[in-house]
């Protein structure tokens, strides 16, 4: 048996069992499919003949305990490449892989070999990761991305599509993602055997983690890749628009579905999570769906009562009564003047009076409120307070 043939072979189709069969369901299905193509019973049928060899030869290998997890490992091994150098634990030589007796020994030849077998098991030469087309390995969701947004307040309320430059992973083109120096290959991980995790144990539990070894590579490399050093991965970088939608708010997350890093063997992509940053604003604040703002107000407005103009976020400033008597720090609402929502309803403005006492007195104001005080409006302020604060 070669490593071609187990590359190109799915052993498990053929006897029409799942990866997880047991050895007793693996002969089930053997000797119904063997009774089913066997020679004797479709004489002359080339077709069933083949059958029957395939079929017989998948159970070799996957009733063979040993073989079925040389065969698992290879199977499963990162950018579709299998072999080794030298002798050990694999029972296939690199002749076969290169369809050729003795190669790699060939000066000047193995390179450009070890190219084009690359080439063809990645799919296209040259071409980036993610795209590989091996067809038996399994499709794994690429992973999600984090990245952080600053925004104005304007634009973080009318929302904006932002262009995100996001580094992700791609397999090196030196090496075409193998991670070994051109002219070598990687062996497999003789600590893993291949599958690139490892179980601890622990008492009575198992624990599995990646190898350290190879990292969860499942393959060893002896001459790194001068370009990767050896990681078989380049950073790539692309640019994505992302649209953030109207009415975000400082510290608020937003998903974008399947823009992060691409999946692997046409497994769907991970998500971009993107932190949004909002600079404030010189006179809006936020408060949920709502924007804050503070109007300072005299102290006859207040005591008065008065019409005062607000202004409101890219609006037109709203006139707000206030009724005689306003407190300092009451706050008005402004009903549809606030951040926009999902639904396209908005929040509200909410308006907080801040009652300034006045810092220079003309003679007129000055004789105006002395005149206030001597009028002596009602009671002591500070009679409850004077009286509660002796109690225990
Ligand atoms: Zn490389
Ligand atoms: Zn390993």
């Amino acid at each position: 048996m070669s490593t071609k043939d187990y590359l190109e072979k799915d052993y498990y189709k053929v006897l029409g069992v799942a990866k997880s069969a047991s050895q007793e369901e693996i002969k089930k299905s053997y000797r119904k499919l063997a009774r089913k193509y066997h020679p004797d019973a479709n004489k002359g049928d080339t077709d069933a003949e083949d059958r029957f060899k395939e079929v017989s030869e998948a159970y070799d290998v996957l009733s063979d305990e040993k073989r079925r997890k040389e065969y698992d490992a290879v199977r499963s091994m990162p950018g579709g490449f299998r072999g080794q150098q030298g002798g050990g634990g694999f029972p296939f030589d690199i002749g076969d892989i290169f369809g050729q007796q003795g190669g790699g020994t060939q000066p000047g030849g193995a390179g450009e070999r070890i190219g084009d077998l690359f080439g063809g098991l990645f799919g296209r030469g040259g071409g980036g990761g993610g795209t590989r087309t091996t067809g038996t390995r399994r499709a794994r969701r690429g992973a999600d991305v984090e990245t952080e947004v600053t925004l104005s307040f304007g634009r973080a309320m009318n929302g904006v599509t932002v262009p995100i430059k996001l580094t992700s992973e791609a397999a090196c083109n030196s090496c075409r993602g193998t991670g070994a120096k051109a002219g070598t290959v990687p062996r497999v991980c003789p600590n893993c055997e291949g599958t690139g995790h490892e179980t601890r144990n622990l008492g009575n539990f198992g624990f599995q983690e990646p190898c350290k070894e190879c990292r969860g590579r499942g393959l060893v490399v002896d001459d790194p890749c001068p370009t990767c050093h050896g990681s078989g991965r380049a950073t790539g970088t692309r640019t994505i628009q992302a649209r953030i939608p109207a009415g975000v708010a400082d510290g608020q997350k937003i998903r974008l579905k399947a823009k992060g890093a691409p999946g692997e063997n046409g497994g769907p992509s991970g998500d971009l999570y993107v932190h949004i940053k909002v600079h404030p604003h010189k006179v809006f604040g936020r408060g949920g769906d709502n924007l804050t703002l503070t109007v300072p107000v005299t102290f006859p407005e207040a005591a008065l009562g008065a019409e005062i103009r607000v202004p409101t976020f890219q609006g037109q400033p709203v006139t707000l009564k206030l009724p005689e008597g306003t407190p300092n720090g009451r706050t008005f609402r402004v009903k549809g003047r606030g951040a926009p929502r999902r639904d396209g309803t908005k929040g509200d403005l909410l308006v907080t009076v801040d009652v300034h006492v006045p810092q220079k007195l003309d003679e007129q104001s000055r004789e105006a409120l002395v005149r206030l005080r001597d009028a002596g409006t009602g009671d002591d302020l500070r009679s409850d307070l004077l009286q509660q604060a002796r109690q225990e």
